[in-house]
């Protein structure tokens, strides 16, 4: 569903050509992508944090998690069932991981193209730094 507003000059979900995430779906970055579905793409993160870091975006452009469960929560559904198959396809579920959505600068958002980041095969603390 795409609901008509507009985001930064352009309809809200089309892909922005200045970003990273999006010329990934595209395929025109290289990725290392473990699992792909209509909506979704999973891919190892460049900078890994963990054994298992694997980067679960939608395909279409919203700038963060909340945006896009407001405009699609369908789509959001899809991205954390995919996290949770990720976690399982890399056997990181027995030991438990963890899916992480930073939200704004402050928070640690590099890429405004909405992601989970699934984390696991080691330990973790709380609260996360
Ligand atoms: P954020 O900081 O926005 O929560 O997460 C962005 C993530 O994207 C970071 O963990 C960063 O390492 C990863 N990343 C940045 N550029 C690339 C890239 O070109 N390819 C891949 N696979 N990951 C990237």
């Amino acid at each position: 569903m795409i609901d008509g507003s507009e985001e930064a000059g352009s309809m809200a979900g089309e892909a922005q050509a200045d970003c990273l995430f999006c010329k990934i779906v595209a395929g025109e970055v290289p990725a290392t992508v473990v699992r792909e579905s209509e909506t979704t793409v999973a891919f190892r993160d460049i900078n890994p944090q963990a054994p298992t870091h694997v980067l679960v975006i939608p395909r279409v452009h919203y700038p963060d998690a909340g945006s896009l469960a407001a405009a699609e929560p369908g789509i959001a559904a899809d991205v954390l069932r995919e996290a949770a198959a990720v976690a399982n396809q890399e056997k990181a579920d027995g030991t438990g991981y963890r899916i992480v959505f930073n939200t704004g600068a402050g928070a640690g958002q590099t890429v405004f193209h909405a992601h989970a980041h699934v984390l696991g095969g080691r330990g973790f603390n709380w609260p996360p730094g």
